[in-house]
């Protein structure tokens, strides 16, 4: 496959929660877009890059029994609608907890790791999930957490993400 820096921007923008904030409603977008989908031609020039903190609430899961290729030996999984504290919503994998534990509005918070493999010894895809872990150190309810996977911008080499997943 030959894909270009641009692919590879793109991709790093979503595993880092890279979105945009609108300057003329505040409104959080992500993925990042060119216009607010609520002002529209207002927002023309208006959109700053905004970074996600990672930090969500699930608002509705689903375990999946039947996982498509290269995701056989994860089954079952479940993914689930998370609601960003920010407010953007977003499809993802939910980890570290067991299926029967999941419920609506519980904390999560984005993690790295691996995605799925393209068959036996193929290429390793890498990507956010959400995981349902407490962040370690938290206390009782109020302080928000935190992703700690590490500052913005350091997953720059996907093609070497290290020990991950
Ligand atoms: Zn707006």
């Amino acid at each position: 496959m030959t894909q270009g820096p641009r692919f590879w921007r793109s991709i790093d923008q979503r595993y880092n929660l890279e979105g945009v904030k609108c300057g003329n409603c505040g409104q959080a977008i992500f993925p990042a877009r060119t216009l607010c989908p609520t002002c529209r031609h207002l927002s023309v020039g208006k959109l700053a890059p905004f970074q996600m903190s990672g930090a969500g609430t699930v608002e509705s899961f689903t375990v999946v029994h039947s996982p498509p290729n290269g995701f056989e030996l994860q089954a079952p999984y479940v993914m689930a609608i998370v609601k960003l504290a920010e407010g953007p919503k977003l499809t993802a994998q939910i980890v570290d907890v067991d299926n029967a534990d999941m419920r609506v509005g519980m904390p999560v918070h984005k993690v790295f790791r691996r995605i799925n493999q393209d068959g036996e010894g193929g290429v390793i895809h890498y990507g956010y999930k959400f995981s349902a872990r407490p962040v370690r150190g938290q206390g009782a309810k109020g302080q928000a957490p935190m992703p700690v996977e590490g500052p913005r911008g350091s997953h720059r080499s996907p093609g070497a993400p290290g020990r991950l997943g």
